[in-house]
């Protein structure tokens, strides 16, 4: 059973204007758990629209959306909501840490928000920073650390509330190129870890050979392969 099942999305921008942007034009994918998809276009070809939509961040015009076979089309704003902060987790290029809070507090929070008891978030905190080879910077604040260990803090805290689904917009393009080879084998590490579904959005064709499958966007449309 797919983590994930977008069928025939569509979305464009400016709705029947004369200037409308038709961006998506009937996206389809379904992704297993366990599985790394990249997705790979070019910049301006759809990428963050698509993962917006995917993590209930925008809506789509037609198509839909499932999570765990669960239609995301017509829940109301608080299932939808809960679903977001629960069962996926976010990347995006740049950390958007919070810049008063240490490493390990920027993770312990989301995990807090839902209840989590502060020694067991602390815990599973630390776990996710070692994964990533990041523990000895736990107590740093965001300005005290390199970008790729920001990045990699960051990876942590999408990670925090233990996400079925991981979605990623370019993770690595804000990094120099061996600074983001390293930092994308830490997000891998971090995934095969807990064996969560992922769509990594790159532009970069060799991050992309090292994940299970590629698709990228044509048209409005994923296409299997990287090229
Ligand atoms: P990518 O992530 O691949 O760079 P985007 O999904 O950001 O692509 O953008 C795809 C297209 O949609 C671009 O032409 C962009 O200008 C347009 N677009 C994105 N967001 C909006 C918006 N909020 N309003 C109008 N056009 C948008
Ligand atoms: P990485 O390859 O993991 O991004 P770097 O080689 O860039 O790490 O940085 C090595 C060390 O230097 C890091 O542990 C970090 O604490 C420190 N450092 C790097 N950049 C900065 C910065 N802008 N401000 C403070 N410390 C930094």
């Amino acid at each position: 059973n797919p983590i994930l099942t977008l069928t025939d999305l569509k979305k464009g921008y400016n709705h029947g204007k004369p200037n409308e942007v038709r961006v998506l034009q009937g996206a389809t994918l379904s992704v297993q758990a366990g599985e790394v998809v990249a997705l790979v276009a070019p910049s301006g070809a759809g990428k963050s629209t698509l993962l917006h939509i995917a993590g209930l961040l925008d809506t789509a015009d037609t198509g839909t959306v499932a999570i765990r076979g669960e239609d995301m089309t017509n829940l109301n704003d608080r299932r939808r909501t809960a679903i977001r902060r629960n069962d996926v987790g976010f990347i995006y290029q740049f950390h958007h840490l919070l810049p008063e809070f240490s490493a390990l507090e920027n993770i312990t929070l989301p995990q807090m928000a839902n209840g989590v008891r502060d020694q067991d978030a602390r815990d599973r905190a630390m776990m996710l920073l070692e994964t990533v080879g990041v523990a000895h910077r736990a107590a740093h604040r965001p300005a005290e650390l390199s970008g790729g260990e920001q990045q990699r803090v960051a990876f942590c805290r999408a990670l925090a509330n233990d996400p079925v689904l991981l979605l990623a917009d370019e993770p690595t393009g804000n990094l120099d190129p061996a600074t983001s080879d390293k930092v994308f084998d830490a997000l891998m590490a971090l995934v095969r870890s807990t064996g969560l579904a992922a769509v990594i959005a790159t532009h970069n064709l060799e991050l992309a050979a090292r994940m299970d499958r590629a698709v990228r966007l044509v048209d409005g449309q994923l296409v299997d392969g990287a090229a």
